[in-house]
């Protein structure tokens, strides 16, 4: 029988991404549009801590079993800023151009080899509401700040996120690719080996 999951997420690039990979294990994704989910505010202080807070939202106003997905980017040398801000790092929602302008000029001066960072995602999974014993699974994907955007692939900070062990830039990457070798691509992998270790799948 096909399990029913509502994601909590209005992206529908996330949507496709994780139907992709969860619909050929018997899952169907529904959009939290589909049950009027109302924003939720994202106050916790860490990537797990709002994935279960937008979980737990989800469950509670569709009735299902939810999924949800917090990322950022961390860089080593900002103390792990932009981190769970990675969204809103100029002020405001989901301008990527600006955040990325904003970033360059927070590592002006900085050289090359102190420009670590990674990309990091944390996926929540709860049967309901008050789940006590939510899903949790990480991933992170290894790389350094550029000087300057190269690319036009992907999106947020790709452009500046020069991929560890590749000679190119996130944005630089066929989708496919940067589909595998993801945080997020890892995430799910470990996410769909702990919904199989926990029966739910
Ligand atoms: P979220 O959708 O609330 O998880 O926000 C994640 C933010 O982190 C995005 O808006 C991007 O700025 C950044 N981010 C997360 N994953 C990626 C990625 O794969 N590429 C580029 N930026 C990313």
């Amino acid at each position: 029988m096909t399990k029913q999951i509502v994601l909590a997420s209005g992206n529908m690039g996330k949507a496709r991404e994780f139907g992709e990979i969860l619909s050929p294990l018997g899952i169907e994704i529904h959009l939290q549009k589909e049950f009027d989910v109302p924003e939720v505010a994202e106050n916790g202080l860490s990537f797990m801590e709002n994935a279960l807070i937008k979980a737990r939202h989800a469950a509670k106003y569709s009735k299902m079993p939810a999924l949800a997905d917090d990322s950022g980017l961390c860089v080593d040398a900002l103390d792990g800023a932009p981190g769970i801000f990675s969204a809103r790092y100029c002020g405001q929602w989901g301008k990527d151009q600006e955040n990325n302008a904003k970033l360059l000029k927070a590592l002006e001066g900085v050289p090359a080899e102190k420009r670590t960072a990674r990309y990091y995602v944390a996926l929540a999974y709860v049967r309901s509401e008050y789940d006590p014993v939510p899903i949790v699974v990480t991933g992170s994907w290894e790389g350094s700040i550029a000087t300057k955007a190269l690319g036009s692939g992907g999106f947020g900070y790709d452009p500046l996120f020069l991929v560890t062990g590749r000679n190119c830039t996130a944005a630089q990457l066929p989708a496919q690719i940067k589909n595998t070798i993801s945080h997020r691509a890892r995430a799910l992998a470990l996410l769909v080996s702990e919904l199989k270790r926990a029966q739910e799948i």
